[in-house]
């Protein structure tokens, strides 16, 4: 026998298909509960979209240590043979729920590892770097890369502002407008915790530290044209691909890797290493193998498990702490923030958030959706008498400990020998393209700049790529004069 409906509290209803009304022709009645309910609910589907980061998809997963890293963090799940329980979402940034996955963005990563010691929270991104280094610009940034208030509509002109008008941005930008602007798949991209993190040994010491997920599927992209076409056809493209790999039972992959800085050296280093729209040289910190994460699970209700999964760099653990990268110090109040608005106080009793490996023994108690209580003897209030949790500080993560000179300021990064803004993305442009990709790159920019871009801001552009590199950037004058002229040129790219 199937099971009958009931409404929310457990009574059967009465019909599925047919209100209650005042005769056949006659209005319906308001104390058909259960129709009620069922509007109301419906109603109430939603939550906020996020800010940015609205359109994702995601999975659940695992990290293997395959490596010795314990001198330089004790952190427990980066100890030798150890495997931990993780969660992911991917995302692009800038569009909205339904936005097609194949615009040109930078693809969010955002892992959380439920340790021993609480949940681990790295929320990066497909990019080692960011197009700002001060949260006070963000609002700013991503204002300027979604819609105009009146028109409603994207806007390249607004964007080009924007990033012309903070130089800043060059690297980040460089690299977007590059193959690796749009990832075949959310498995062909890899993944960098692009913030410098601190990490702490057993005996105190503390290391500089940036993350890095290598695919094992390698790195792969979408031209403009074929994004353009997939977005049409199927704007779900990469959420389903992730899907339909993990179901055939194809788990992609990462390799984890770290560079590693000894503190003493970041003072001197030749790019401030706490600058995030700067990437510190491979070839100076090579990178340290960890371990190998793989996702081998499914949501099992998208919703629940990745609309509701709530990711914060608030959310360290003892062996690993923050830095002087203000972006991060910014990130730490302001994420938790956004899911106390978006999904309530208590979302970190929802399924994907709740610890999995470890204890929670907080003083925090009721607000909305309040689920999980303390027994009646637990105390409300710390000290008490009465046997209540203490707080120990031999067990919990320092936050990261770093010396600073006590002066309140407003002021930017120190500048360090080999800073500029347009030094690393003008390395990325002669040393790391080959030839066809800066052929994709001009053609890229030209039909992104092709999308709107007016004058004063068109010639800032011309500017801006100048500096990133003297023939990249008249190659671009060209094809945008040439385009602006009427001859054939690339449709403009989204994004
Ligand atoms: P390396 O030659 O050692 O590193 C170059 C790195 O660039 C590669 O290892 C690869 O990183 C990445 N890369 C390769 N092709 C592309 C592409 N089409 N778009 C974006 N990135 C690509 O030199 P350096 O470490 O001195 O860095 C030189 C430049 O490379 C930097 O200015 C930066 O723009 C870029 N870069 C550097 C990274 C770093 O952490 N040092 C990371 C990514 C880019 P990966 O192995 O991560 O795929």
């Amino acid at each position: 026998m199937t099971k009958p409906t009931t409404t929310n509290t457990g009574t059967p209803v009465e019909s599925d298909n047919e209100s209650l009304t005042a005769g056949t022709q006659g209005p319906i009645l308001l104390h058909d509960h259960y129709l009620i309910e069922k509007l109301a609910q419906f109603n109430r589907e939603r939550v906020p979209e996020r800010i940015v980061h609205a359109k994702g998809a995601g999975a659940y997963g695992e990290l293997v240590v395959t490596n010795d890293v314990s001198r330089y963090t004790k952190a427990k799940l980066f100890q030798p043979g150890a495997r931990t329980e993780s969660l992911v979402r991917f995302s692009t940034v800038a569009g909205e729920q339904g936005s097609p996955d194949t615009w040109r963005d930078p693809r969010g990563f955002a892992v959380k590892f439920y340790t021993e010691d609480g949940n681990y929270d790295l929320v990066g991104n497909n990019t080692p770097v960011f197009f700002i280094k001060d949260p006070i610009k963000f609002p700013d940034f991503i204002r300027s890369q979604k819609r105009l208030p009146g028109n409603g509509l994207r806007d390249h002109n607004m964007q080009w502002d924007f990033w012309t008008l903070r130089p800043e941005t060059a690297h980040q930008v460089t690299w977007l407008m590059g193959d690796r602007g749009i990832p075949k798949t959310y498995r062909h991209m890899n993944g960098y915790g692009s913030h410098t993190y601190q990490w702490i040994n057993a005996a105190g010491e503390r290391f500089w530290v940036k993350y890095h997920f290598k695919t094992d599927q390698g790195v792969d992209y979408l031209t403009q044209a074929d994004a353009d076409r997939i977005a049409g056809e199927n704007a779900d493209y990469h959420r389903k691909d992730l899907w339909d790999a993990i179901e055939r039972g194809e788990f992609p992959s990462w390799t984890l890797h770290v560079q590693v800085m000894p503190v003493a050296e970041a003072e001197s280093y030749r790019f401030n290493p706490f600058d995030l729209t700067k990437v510190w040289s491979h070839k100076d910190y090579p990178l340290i193998e960890v371990g190998k994460w793989t996702l081998n699970r499914n949501p099992a209700n998208y919703f629940v498990d990745i609309e509701q999964a709530a990711f914060e760099p608030s959310n360290v653990v003892p062996g690993i702490g923050y830095s002087p990268d203000k972006m991060l110090l910014g990130r730490v109040f302001a994420y938790a923030d956004a899911h106390r608005y978006r999904i309530g106080t208590n979302y970190a009793q929802l399924p994907p958030n709740l610890p999995r490996a470890a204890q929670v023994n907080s003083y925090s108690k009721e607000g909305a959706m309040r689920y999980f209580y303390n027994d009646a003897n637990v105390p409300v209030y710390a000290p008490n008498s009465f046997g209540g949790p203490h707080a120990d500080p031999a067990q919990a993560p320092d936050g990261g400990l770093w010396d600073f000179e006590p002066t309140m300021v407003r002021a930017g990064y120190l500048e360090h020998a080999e800073d500029g803004d347009f030094t690393q993305p003008g390395t990325l442009v002669r040393e790391v393209f080959n030839d066809e990709q800066r052929d994709r790159l001009v053609s890229n920019v030209v039909g992104h700049v092709l999308g709107g871009v007016q004058e004063p801001v068109l010639s800032r552009v011309f500017e801006y790529w100048t500096k990133v590199d003297p023939e990249i950037g008249k190659r671009i004058e060209d094809g945008v004069r040439a385009g602006l002229d009427g001859a054939p040129t690339p449709p403009p790219a989204q994004g």
